[in-house]
C-alpha cells in the first residue's frame, strides 16, 4: 500500500521561510487523507474524483492516466490526476484489481446551498465509503458466478476460527480451523480478501501460507479481533441477546465474525448491510479437501487458472447467477452427511425423472435476474431503479414458479423442493406496486430520474405536464418571434452554460427589438434572451426539479417497503438458486448419462462404468461421442489398487474420475457411470501430475514429497486417495524405495482407499505381501511393433512399461529409439555396470544402430506381387483373384 501520510513531508533544507499555509481544500484534504491511510484517496471536486501526491502518482501509473498538477504544496508542485464521478466505477474495478484499497471522499452538502447559508470555506466533504477487494457490491466490480469472499481469521484461547461472508448477497458463515487445514479452508473459499489480527503475521507456521494470499491479506490491529467484544458487536448487529440461538459457536469463530461485522460497518461508513445469521460449517460434516488436492483436481478451474476446462464448467448448467454461485459453492464443499447428501440427490432425481417440471421450471428461472445482489445494493443505499425492476421481475416469476411446484401429481415434493417452494413466499403487492410505479426504460441511477411510470403519482404528473407543458411553450414562443421579427431562421436553444437563448445569425441581428438583450457574440451569430423566455425558463427548472425531487422521495418510498420485506426476499433469492441448482444438475444427469450415486456410511467403493466428466466431454466436443473407455473402480478386500501401465495408458485419467465422482456423489450430483456406491469421503488427497513450484521456490520432486507428507500424516480410514506416479522426480532405486515404503504405510497405517498409479513394475512385488493390495493394470495391445492404448483397467500387472514405444509415437528420431531399445535390451538382461561401459564404449555402434534403424524401404509381400503382375496379361477372373490375394497380404 502507498506511504499515505503526505504531512510529514519536510520543507527541503534550502527553504529558509516557513512554507505558506496549505489552500483551505487543501488542508481538508489532508486531514481527510490522514484518516485514512493506506487507502487511494478519492476526493470528489465537482464532477471529477482527484487524486493529489502519492496517490496521484500510483493510481496514474496503475489506470494509465495523465499526471498532471494542481497548485503547489511545501514549495513544490502537487501531482494531480483524476477520473470523471459518472464512469469511476471502471477505474475503481482497475485499482481494486491491481491491489489497491480506495477511500471515496465525496461532497455532503451542495455547493450551492453552501453558497446560499453564506458557509465561509471549501465545501463539506466526509469518505462515505472505503471500496477493498472483499466488500464490493456493485455489478461491474463482480463476477456474477462466483461468490466474493471477505474472510477473517482469529485465534483465542489456543485456537484458530475463520468466518467468511459476501457482502453482496449476505451470506454469512464460519467454522473452526488449524495451521494444518487452514490451506484448504481459504483454497476452497477462495476469498477476495482476508482479513487477521496483526500478531498473527509473524506466525512462522502460517509465513508460507500467507506468503501465497499476499495481495488479498489485510492486517488490523489485535483489538478488533479480540472475542467477546466480537461477540456483543454481532449480538448488536442481529439485535440479539445472545448468539446461541444461532448455533453453538467457538470463540475464535466469534471473534474473526466480530472483526468482519466491524470492518463492513468502517467501509461502508455505518449504513447496516444485509446479512443472514451466521451460519456454522462443522469440519466433520464436509470432506476435506486441501489446498493440492483441489489444484490437481481441477475443480473449479484448472491447473492454468482457467474455469473453461474445470469440473465446474463442464457440469454448470445453471441459469440464474445465483444458482452458479451455489453450484460452485456445493461443488467445493462436498457434504460428508450421508442424508444430507440424499436429501440433495433426492431434488436433483426429482428433476431427473420430471422432465416437463424441470423444463418449465428453467424457462421461468430464466426470466429471473440477480436479486440477491439488487437486495444488497439497495439495502447499502447503492442501488438505483434497475435494482428495483430486478426485483419486480424476479419476485414476480415466484407466484408461478410456486403453482408449478403446486401441482398435485409432484406431491409429496422432496425436502429441498418443498422447502424451496415454501422459500419463494408471496410477493404479490410488492410486485404489483413496482410494477405500477416503475417505468419501461429505467435508469442506473435514481438522481437521474424519469423511471416513475406515469399515473403513479398525481403529483408527480402535475410537474412532469407543467414541464412539458412549458417546453412546449418555448416552441410556440420560438415561433412567434420568427413571425414577428420576420427571421424565420431564429431558433431558441439550450445549452448547459447559459440556459435557453435566441439565436439569429449575424446578418439578421439588426433587426431584433429592444426587448432582445443580448447575451453572446458568436462567431456568425448572435444569442439573446427575452424576459420572457427567462420567466418559461425559471418554470421549467423549477419544475423539473420539483418532479426530481419527488421521484427521489417515491423511489426512497419503495426502498423502504423493499426493505421491510428483506428477509422475505432473501428468502425467496435462496429458494430461486435452489431450484435454479436442482434443476441444472438434473440436465446435466439426463443430458451426460449420469446416474444415481449411493451414498451411505462405511468404506464401500463401487464404481461400475465410470468415466472421467471432463475427459469425456472434451471427446464429445471433438464429436467422438462414444470415445470415452468406461471402466470400473471396485475397492473391497482390496483397498489400494497399484495401477500400472505405460504412460499416455490412461492411468491418471483413471485415477482422477475415482477422486471427481466421490467429489461429485457428496456434493449431491449424479455421476458419470453405470452405478456408483461410495461410503462417505471424509478427506480426499491427491497427488497427481508434476507442476514445479517455482513461486515458491520448490522443484517439482520438492513439492511431490510434500504432497505426498501431507497425505501420509493425515489421511484416515474413511479417507480416500489417488497417488500418482510417487518417486518419480528422483533417481530410479531413490523413487522406487520412496515409492515402496509409501504403499506399506498407507496399508498399514493409513487404512485408507488408494489408487496408486506408476510405472515401477517392481512395486507389484508387494502384492504378495500385503493383503489388501490388488494389481491392476491399463490394457494395451501390441500390434505390428506398435502399440494400442485400449484405456482399459483389468487385473493383473503390466509388463513393460513400453517408454520407447510412446516416445515414437511422440515423434522422437528413430535412430534415437532404436538406440535406446538397445540400451534398454542390454540393461533389461541385468548385468549393468559392464554392459553399460561397453555400451558406452561402443559409440561406433551408434552409427551402426543408426544405419539399422532406418533401413531402405523394404517392399511389402503385398507390394512384391503388384510389381511381378502384368495387368495387360490377367483375364478378369484372374483380377478378381489378384484382389483377394493383395487383401490376403494386406491383412497379415
Ligand atoms: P497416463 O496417466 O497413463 O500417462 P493419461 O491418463 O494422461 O495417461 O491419459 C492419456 C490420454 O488418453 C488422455 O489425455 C485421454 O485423452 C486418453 N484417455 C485416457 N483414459 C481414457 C479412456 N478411459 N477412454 C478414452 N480415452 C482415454
Amino acid at each position: 500500500m502507498l506511504p499515505s501520510n503526505t504531512r510529514k513531508r519536510r520543507p527541503s533544507p534550502m527553504n529558509e521561510y516557513s512554507p505558506p499555509a496549505p489552500s483551505p481544500v487543501m488542508a481538508q484534504y489532508l486531514e481527510i487523507k490522514e484518516a485514512n491511510p493506506g487507502c487511494l484517496l478519492f476526493f470528489r471536486m465537482g464532477d471529477f474524483f482527484e487524486l493529489f501526491f502519492e496517490d496521484a502518482v500510483a493510481a496514474a501509473r496503475a489506470l494509465d492516466i495523465a499526471l498532471t498538477k494542481r497548485g503547489r504544496h511545501d514549495g513544490a508542485d502537487i501531482p494531480m490526476c483524476g477520473v470523471p464521478v459518472h464512469t469511476a466505477e471502471a477505474y475503481l474495478a482497475r485499482l481494486i484489481r491491481a491491489g489497491f484499497k480506495v477511500a471515496i471522499c465525496d461532497q455532503i452538502e451542495d455547493p450551492a446551498e453552501a453558497r446560499r447559508r453564506g458557509a465561509k470555506g471549501p465545501v463539506r466533504r466526509a469518505v462515505t465509503r472505503l471500496v477493498t477487494a472483499g466488500t464490493l457490491t456493485e455489478e461491474g466490480l463482480l463476477d456474477a458466478r462466483r461468490h466474493n469472499y471477505l474472510a477473517g481469521l482469529a485465534e483465542a484461547g489456543g485456537e484458530l476460527g475463520l468466518a467468511w461472508l459476501d457482502l453482496s448477497t449476505g451470506a454469512f458463515a464460519l467454522a473452526p480451523t488449524g495451521e494444518t487445514v487452514l490451506a484448504g479452508d481459504l483454497a476452497r473459499l477462495m476469498p477476495g480478501e482476508i482479513l487477521l489480527p496483526e500478531r498473527m503475521l509473524t506466525r512462522p507456521a502460517l509465513f508460507e501460507l500467507f506468503a501465497e494470499w499476499k495481495s488479498a491479506l489485510t492486517s488490523l490491529p489485535n483489538a478488533r479481533f479480540e472475542s467477546e467484544s466480537g461477540r456483543r458487536r454481532l449480538e448488536n448487529f442481529y439485535g440479539v441477546g445472545a448468539l446461541e440461538g444461532f448455533g453453538s459457536f467457538g470463540r475464535a469463530e466469534i471473534a474473526a465474525a466480530g472483526a468482519l461485522v466491524d470492518y463492513v460497518a468502517l467501509t461502508q461508513q455505518g449504513r447496516p448491510p444485509h446479512l443472514e445469521p451466521p451460519r456454522r460449517v462443522a469440519p466433520s460434516s464436509v470432506m476435506q479437501i486441501d489446498a493440492a488436492t483441489r489444484r490437481n483436481l481441477e475443480l473449479v478451474a484448472t491447473l492454468t487458472g482457467e474455469r473453461r476446462g474445470s469440473l465446474l464448467a463442464t457440469i454448470d448448467r445453471t441459469i440464474t447467477a445465483a444458482g452458479a454461485r451455489l453450484l460452485a459453492d456445493h461443488l467445493a464443499t462436498p457434504l460428508a452427511e450421508p442424508a444430507a447428501v440424499a436429501a440433495r440427490l433426492d431434488a436433483v432425481q426429482f428433476c431427473v425423472d420430471r422432465h416437463e417440471l424441470r423444463g418449465g421450471l428453467r424457462e421461468r428461472l430464466d426470466r429471473c435476474p440477480d436479486i440477491e445482489r439488487a437486495l444488497t445494493r439497495l439495502s447499502l443505499g447503492r442501488g438505483g431503479p434497475r435494482d428495483l425492476a430486478a426485483l419486480r421481475q424476479s419476485l414476480g416469476e415466484t407466484a408461478a414458479l410456486r403453482d408449478m411446484l403446486a401441482e398435485p401429481v409432484l406431491v409429496p415434493l422432496p425436502e429441498r423442493l418443498a422447502a424451496a417452494k415454501k422459500g419463494l413466499g408471496e410477493h404479490g403487492i410488492l410486485v404489483e406496486r413496482l410494477e405500477w410505479a416503475l417505468a419501461a426504460e429505467l435508469p442506473l441511477f435514481a438522481r437521474d430520474g424519469g423511471f416513475i411510470a406515469t399515473g403513479y403519482s398525481r403529483e408527480l404528473d402535475e410537474w412532469r405536464s407543467l414541464r412539458d407543458e412549458s417546453r412546449r411553450m418555448i416552441a410556440a414562443l420560438q415561433a412567434r418571434y420568427a413571425t414577428e421579427t420576420g427571421i424565420g431562421a431564429l431558433k431558441i436553444r439550450h445549452n448547459n452554460v447559459i440556459g435557453y437563448y435566441i439565436e439569429v445569425s449575424a446578418n439578421h441581428a439588426g433587426k431584433l427589438g429592444a426587448e432582445f438583450i443580448h447575451r453572446q457574440t458568436m462567431a456568425g451569430a448572435q444569442r439573446y434572451t427575452t424576459v420572457e423566455l427567462a420567466d418559461l425558463e425559471t418554470k421549467i427548472a423549477s419544475a423539473a426539479e420539483r418532479a426530481l425531487a419527488l421521484e427521489l422521495r417515491l423511489y426512497e418510498d419503495l426502498v423502504g417497503e423493499v426493505m421491510a420485506r428483506r428477509a422475505e426476499i432473501a428468502a425467496a433469492a435462496a429458494a430461486l438458486a435452489t431450484l435454479d441448482l436442482a434443476a441444472a444438475l438434473a440436465e446435466v444427469a439426463v443430458g451426460s448419462q449420469w446416474v444415481r450415486p449411493v451414498v451411505e456410511e462405511g468404506t464401500a467403493f463401487e464404481i461400475r462404468g465410470g468415466r472421467h466428466p471432463t475427459v469425456e466431454a472434451a471427446l464429445v466436443g471433438e464429436g467422438r461421442g462414444g470415445g470415452f473407455v468406461a471402466n470400473n473402480c471396485v475397492l473391497a478386500d482390496d483397498r489400494i489398487w497399484l495401477v500400472t501401465g505405460p504412460n499416455m495408458a490412461g492411468k491418471s485419467t483413471f485415477l482422477r474420475q475415482n477422486a471427481l465422482i466421490a467429489v461429485l456423489a457428496q456434493m449431491g450430483s449424479y455421476v458419470p457411470a453405470q452405478s456408483a456406491r461410495i461410503g462417505i469421503v471424509d478427506r480426499l488427497f491427491s497427488r497427481v501430475g508434476a507442476a514445479d513450484d517455482l513461486a515458491r521456490g520448490r522443484s517439482t520432486f520438492m513439492v511431490e514429497m510434500v504432497e505426498t507428507a501431507a497425505i501420509l500424516n493425515q489421511a484416515g480410514p474413511r479417507s480416500f486417495v489417488i497417488l500418482d506416479e510417487i518417486g518419480r522426480g528422483t533417481a530410479t532405486f531413490d523413487g522406487l524405495s520412496i515409492a515402496w515404503a509409501c504403499l506399506e504405510h498407507l496399508h498399514e497405517d493409513n487404512r485408507c482407499r488408494t489408487l496408486f498409479a506408476t510405472h515401477y513394475h517392481e512395486l507389484t512385488a508387494l502384492a504378495a505381501k500385503l493383503p489388501a493390495l490388488a494389481c491392476h493394470t491399463m490394457r494395451v495391445k501390441e500390434w505390428k511393433g506398435d502399440v494400442v492404448f485400449l484405456h482399459e483397467v483389468g487385473s493383473g500387472t503390466a509388463d513393460r512399461s513400453y517408454g520407447v514405444h510412446v516416445a515414437k509415437l511422440a515423434g522422437l528420431p528413430k535412430s534415437v529409439t532404436a538406440r535406446a531399445e538397445e540400451v534398454l535390451g542390454v540393461l533389461e538382461k541385468g548385468e549393468q555396470g559392464g554392459a553399460l561401459a561397453r555400451l558406452a564404449d561402443d559409440l561406433p555402434l551408434f552409427n551402426a544402430a543408426r544405419r539399422r534403424a532406418e533401413p531402405p524401404p523394404q517392399a511389402s509381400a503385398a507390394e512384391a506381387l503388384l510389381l511381378q503382375t502384368r495387368p495387360d496379361e490377367l483375364t478378369p477372373r484372374e483380377a478378381l483373384e489378384l484382389v483377394y490375394r493383395l487383401k490376403v497380404l494386406v491383412a497379415e
